[in-house]
């Protein structure tokens, strides 16, 4: 039997940031991992959907380019080298960490553990007492009633990740993140893309004039899509759905959310990340295992939600559709506005700030590099920067960035 101070089981982002953050304090740390280190996000989740997404976009330009003044000849999609380049660039990110792992001398164990008691972890065959416990074990694709996984046709977030090749066309059931980013993949290489939504709009978390500008990017890409919609039935490859329509698509690809891998919960055990089953992303695991080591204590009401893909669409905060109408302030800047959006043939999107007293309570921005200015937004938030007071910041030109100081005018 072995004493630790801290075990942790899960080595996904909200276990190894739990471990990295306990041996920092001095203390003894085992982690188990029964999978791949680096959890779901490093291996089938965030860092694999970006780099397909990346050189999805990457031939989208070069398909675009020829207005730029640029010939690119004989484009082609050698979609197994892609997944070549996708597994290298996990595979490297998973040595960094476990690296890392071995040079804080955290014991990582790679082996399926279980919790005996508060203080009690075994794994493989050994007891192992622990002064903490933490269990990060993540979660799951959820499947619907009626619509099963059987990971040829009907796939999840886990199988689309290794399709051998891109397919003609496919069915995308849910337009949240995971869905919309891989409607975006599928269609950049040309596939052909149906999303169906259950709710009235796509992206149904976001402010509804984001979902409605995606709506308008979608038509444009030619993906199809159908609100208020889901599936009636499957009869082999014909898929019926509530609204008539009747489909034969390829593959299937049911992102409808993710469910915690269990719902047990013991006394005395500390729970983060996705095993929680409230807001499942990966900074919101890291924050949690910040707040469970260190006691640093976070505001999960200023979560950043990004949708990755050209342009990204990032928000903080309120919702308009949230607000009482006459409580709240609004400014709207089209990104078109900017002189960097022309420069880089980005011009679509929008930023749209809400505020009150002063202050600001929700952005919600459609532009390229979304993802990093709504993190300008949320330290004014986190900080209670009045918005008389970002205007005293000297923001650089050009950038994106302008766009937020020119949206800091023009609160009607
Ligand atoms: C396709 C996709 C794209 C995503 N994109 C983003 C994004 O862009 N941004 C973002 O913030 N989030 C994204 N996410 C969500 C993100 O991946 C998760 O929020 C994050 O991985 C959760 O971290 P975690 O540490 O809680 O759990 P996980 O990353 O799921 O890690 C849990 C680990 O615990 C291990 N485990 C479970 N049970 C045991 C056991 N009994 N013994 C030993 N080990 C065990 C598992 O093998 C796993 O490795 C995405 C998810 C998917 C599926």
């Amino acid at each position: 039997m072995e004493n630790f101070d801290i075990g942790i089981i899960g080595a996904g982002p909200a276990g190894y940031t739990a471990a990295f953050h306990a041996k920092s304090k001095g203390l003894s740390v085992v982690i188990f991992e029964k999978d791949c280190t680096g959890g779901v996000c490093l291996n089938k989740g965030c860092i694999p959907t970006k780099t397909i997404l990346h050189v999805s976009e990457l031939y989208q330009e070069m398909q675009n380019c020829a207005d730029l003044g640029l010939s690119v000849e004989n484009t082609g999609v050698d979609y197994k080298k892609i997944l070549e380049h996708k597994n290298q660039v996990v595979e490297k990110l998973r040595k960094n960490l476990e690296l890392a792992l071995k040079n804080s001398k955290i014991q990582v164990i790679h082996s399926e553990a279980e919790i005996v008691d508060s203080n009690t972890i075994t794994a493989n065959g050994e007891t192992f007492k622990c002064g903490k416990i933490i269990a990060a074990t993540g979660a799951e694709p959820k499947e619907l009633k009626g619509l099963q996984f059987d990971h040829k046709f009907i796939l999840n977030s886990d199988d689309i990740l290794n399709l051998e090749e891109l397919p003609k066309s496919i069915l995308i059931i849910g337009s949240g993140a995971i869905g919309t980013e891989w409607a975006r993949i599928f269609s950049n290489f040309g596939v052909e893309v149906t999303v169906i939504e259950f709710a009235g709009h796509l992206l149904p978390l976001a402010d509804t004039e984001v979902s409605k500008r995606l709506e308008r990017m979608f038509k444009t890409k030619k993906i199809k899509f159908y609100t208020g919609t889901t599936v009636e039935r499957i009869d082999g490859k014909n898929v019926l759905l509530t609204n008539g329509e009747q489909l034969n698509p390829e593959k299937i690809l049911l992102a409808v959310g993710r469910k915690p891998v269990s719902t047990e919960k013991i006394s005395g055990v500390t729970y983060i990340g996705d095993v929680c089953g409230s807001i499942q992303l990966a900074h919101f695991g890291i924050k949690q295992a910040i707040a469970a080591i260190d006691g640093i204590k976070f505001d999960e009401n200023l979560v950043p939600s990004v949708v990755y893909g050209y342009p990204e669409i990032a928000w903080i905060g309120k919702r308009e559709q949230d607000l009482q109408e006459g409580s709240y302030r609004k400014s709207n800047l089209l990104i078109s506005a900017l002189g960097k959006a022309h420069c880089d043939n980005c011009t679509d999107g929008f930023i749209k700030i809400l505020s009150q007293d002063d202050k600001i309570i929700g952005a919600h921005i459609v532009s390229k590099e979304a993802s990093a200015l709504i993190h300008q937004i949320l330290i004014a938030m986190q900080n209670n920067i009045t918005i008389d007071k970002l205007k005293e910041i000297c923001f650089a030109h050009p950038t994106y960035s302008e766009g937020i100081f020119e949206s800091l005018w023009r609160f009607s």
